[in-house]
């Protein structure tokens, strides 16, 4: 029931309208809204009946990993700014490994889910695990739209859109001053607290 329940919530976050912002054409969404203003969706946060793989969020001021980030990478974690297109280095990367939060480490996505969007953002078809994720809707443009976010750390990562290839049809678009790339083969970080 849970798996059902998380299916029909990550539905109702494709519902969002395309936008502008990471958009790249102005196809409708396929799916009805059914999210309003303060919808949050529980992409992120639910434990498994077994608790396994359930991530606990940090209580970490955003003040404080400032002294940890670069400012543009703090701009898009903790005051959810938007890089500038085609501006990030892992917009080219196509090794395989391991994209994690630039905050806390958190792995977030797989290599082999990457995809060359055409947007000028790092792209990918689903995250590492659906746990490791949080998403609200996002109103910053006016019209709604889908953000999602590390589920550790809260930082801010790029908006989900309903136009990526087959057979999921999503787009998770990411900003990639908020990552790091961890090849395969090389250790990934211990989490930060
Ligand atoms: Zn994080």
């Amino acid at each position: 029931m849970q798996r059902r329940t998380l299916l029909q919530g990550l539905a109702a976050v494709l519902a969002a309208p395309l936008l502008p912002a990471c958009a790249r054409d102005d196809r409708p969404p396929r799916l009805a809204s059914t999210g309003g203003a303060g919808n949050i969706a529980a992409a992120g946060t639910q434990a498994t009946a077994a608790g396994r793989g359930a991530i606990v969020p940090l209580d970490k001021p955003a003040s404080e990993w400032k002294a940890l980030l670069s400012p543009a990478a703090y701009a898009v974690l903790f005051e959810e700014d938007t890089e500038r297109a085609g501006s990030s280095p892992l917009n080219a990367q196509k090794r395989p490994g391991t994209y994690i939060c630039a905050a806390c480490f958190l792995p977030l996505f797989d290599a082999a889910h990457k995809f060359e969007s055409g947007t000028g953002w790092p792209s990918f078809t689903r995250p590492i695990d659906p746990r490791h994720v949080g998403t609200k809707r996002d109103f910053k443009l006016i019209l709604p739209r889908t953000e999602y976010h590390c589920a550790r750390c809260g930082g801010h990562q790029g908006h989900i859109f309903n136009d990526g290839p087959r057979p999921r049809g999503e787009r998770w678009c990411n900003n990639g001053v908020a990552l790091n790339f961890v090849p395969e083969g090389d250790a990934l970080p211990a989490l930060r607290s």
